[in-house]
């Protein structure tokens, strides 16, 4: 539509400057406008003179004649993408489908479920949220009697692996009721009509196992927000929200049924289903802090069989402050990874350097002792983990190194093992601090060999990122101001940027300033410190793995106070384990209410409707 607009105004050009040819590449209609302010600044064209830009959409129809051929392949693509998977070699299922047609894919879990609060741990506010369903599952009568509406169900959100399928199968467990699983992908089918069958009949089966409780995991899969960028497939969609929703309003009371939806992005949920009277209620299950994951290693421990000298609890407590950001999921998988370590070396019981290989196992994935590396590598990557692991020693707000090895695993050729501080607000010079670290391994290649390689490019990625969401995000760049944009998450599809161009290339710029200004400041204290690096090098190229004791060695006592133990870590935050009285305390609570039944005060029905309510704020 431009172009046909710009016929005319090349003409206009033509007209009054008939000497001058002015040529524009026109990619979008911003560098267009911006091109010819440019233009009429150099030939000195002044105020009237100057070139007005109308914008119009002009149709001869011949428009329509040149999209013809687009619309008829998008057509033809969209009809054989229709018929793709029965044409190639999925009639089977594709005839399955039709057949089965509505028939839930959910499982219905009735006695087998063993699992209960306590071995949910590191979530207690969200456990004292739920506690509310327990209770109602298990004395419906006490809330009708007083006209009292139960929410109908409760949305769990957080990232993976923190325990928000555990928690909702623990509140069947707990109150004792037949627990219905199903995932909100299994509803997304090619065929019409496939997605709300499957609602309907999920639905029923729900209502047929009352009281009961029903739980959707990934719900975002059907949940999305309607009508909004999707294409294809967005109607089957909506249509099976909408049964969604209709079958939820249908519920009422006495239906005796708690909805329960795990999803990881709340963020792109239709705000229909929030509405009161369908998931009122949302609980935030964040990672586990250091004194969640003493807890959640307490829970996993249990069941282990551990050399006879080691206290359960003071290894659940060291374990926590070596595995920060480990998510619920994480901290099982070591625990057994330990166990089988163990089996692997015929012990008979684990012990500590087990649990330690474990965890190196999951953040690094699995040792490659075959992965044979050319000297000539090998020796690059260890100047670059020198590069790191000297870089974080002397900047002030770079996280305590732990351990660095150059034994090739599965994510990568080397690595460095911190323990960063657990902290929910950063300051400007504390992330420049991190991202100088993180920069160190290239720095170190390009002081030592004046080459660099492919193996910083995660450095460079992460860098990129805290660069990106420091000027985008947290509003810390001085041009740019005060302002904030979500940045597109993996796997969003990014139609356009929520600011203009000339915006995005202000950010561009800035970003490009900020990472060569940590580039320039790494660079300058690498090579003050250069013979550090290369000691620390040679020594990594002899040991394989190094740790804090050997950077002490070589460097002297790291210049910045640094925490290292459970108990410093937890130093300053009240109690040394994490507070798990509440359930218990609501649990008698419950008790006593159920003797007390017959005297009810308005007292009590006061209490009772304010009954634990608290929302967890989310902190950044
Ligand atoms: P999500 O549904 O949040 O992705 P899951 O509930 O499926 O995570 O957790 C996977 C496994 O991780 C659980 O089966 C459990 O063994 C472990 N786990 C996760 N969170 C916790 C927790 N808070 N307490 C104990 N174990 C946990
Ligand atoms: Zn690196």
């Amino acid at each position: 539509m431009y172009l046909l607009t710009l016929n005319s105004f090349y003409s206009a050009v033509n007209i009054n400057y008939s000497f001058q040819y002015v040529w524009f590449n026109i990619g979008s209609v911003d560098t267009f406008e911006r091109n010819l302010e440019t233009a009429q600044l150099e030939f000195g064209i002044e105020g009237e003179n100057r070139l007005p830009v109308v914008y119009s959409a002009e149709s001869d129809g011949s428009f329509l004649l040149s999209m013809l051929p687009t619309v008829l392949i998008v057509g033809f693509l969209l009809y054989t993408l229709r018929r793709g998977p029965t044409g190639m070699g999925r009639t089977g299922r594709g005839m399955g489908g039709l057949f089965s047609v509505g028939e839930t894919t959910a499982k219905v879990l009735k006695d087998e479920i063993d699992v209960k609060f306590k071995d949910v741990a590191g979530c207690e506010e969200a456990k004292l949220e739920i506690m509310e369903f327990v209770n109602f599952l298990k004395n419906p009568k006490q809330y009708q009697d007083l006209g009292a509406k139960i929410p109908k169900g409760a949305i769990l959100t957080g990232p993976p692996g923190t325990g928000k399928t555990l928690l909702a199968k623990a509140t069947a467990g707990e109150a004792n009721v037949p627990f219905i699983t199903v995932n909100g992908s299994e509803f997304l089918e090619m065929f019409v009509g496939v997605g709300p069958a499957r609602v309907r009949d999920l639905f029923a089966l729900a209502r047929k196992n009352a009281p009961c409780i029903l739980f959707i995991d990934e719900i975002d899969a059907v949940g999305r927000k309607r009508g909004r960028g999707n294409f294809g497939g967005q109607s089957e969609q909506e249509n099976t929200l909408n049964q969604l929703l209709v079958e939820m309003d249908g519920f009422n009371t006495t239906t005796n049924v708690v909805i329960l939806a795990g999803t990881n992005r709340p963020d792109i949920l239709d705000p229909a289903l929030m509405r009161p009277g369908r998931f009122d209620r949302q609980i935030y299950i964040g990672p586990p802090d250091i004194k969640g994951r003493a807890s959640i290693f307490k829970v996993h421990l249990r069941p282990l069989k551990l050399e006879s000298i080691i206290d359960k609890d003071n290894l659940a407590r060291k374990l926590a402050s070596l595995t920060p950001g480990f998510s619920g999921a994480d901290i099982a998988n070591v625990c057994n990874e330990a166990a089988l370590i163990a089996a692997r070396h015929l012990s008979d019981a684990i012990n500590q350097k087990h649990f330690e290989q474990a965890i190196e196992r999951v953040i690094g994935g699995l040792e490659k002792k075959t992965q044979v590396l050319q000297p000539e590598e090998k020796k690059t990557v260890a100047y670059h983990e020198a590069g790191h692991a000297v870089a974080g020693w002397f900047l002030e707000h770079a996280d305590p190194l732990l351990k660095v090895s150059i034994i090739p695993r599965g994510k990568g050729l080397g690595y460095a093992q911190y323990l960063p501080r657990e902290q929910y607000l950063y300051t400007k010079e504390q992330l420049l601090d991190r991202m100088c670290m993180t920069l160190g391994g290239r720095v170190s290649e390009q002081i030592f060999f004046g080459r660099i390689t492919t193996g910083a490019q995660d450095d460079l990625k992460k860098v990129t990122q805290s660069a990106y969401a420091q000027i985008v995000q947290f509003g810390m760049n001085e041009k740019v101001g005060q302002i904030s944009f979500d940045l597109p998450r993996q796997g969003d599809m990014v139609l356009e940027k929520p600011y203009s161009e000339a915006t995005a290339r202000l950010i561009d710029e800035e970003v490009r300033t900020l990472i060569n200004s940590a580039y320039e400041r790494t660079v300058t204290l690498l090579m003050e410190k250069k013979a550090y690096v290369e000691k620390v090098a040679l020594r990594l190229l002899e040991k394989e793995v190094i740790d804090k004791s050997d950077m002490v060695e070589l460097l002297g006592p790291r210049p910045f106070a640094e925490k290292s133990t459970y108990e410093e870590f937890v130093e300053g935050t009240g109690s040394l384990d994490e507070d798990t009285s509440l359930p218990e305390g609501l649990k008698d609570w419950n008790k006593d209410r159920e003797k007390e039944k017959e005297e009810t005060t308005d007292e009590q029905i006061a209490s009772l409707t304010s009954l634990p309510g608290k929302i967890m704020e989310q902190v950044i």
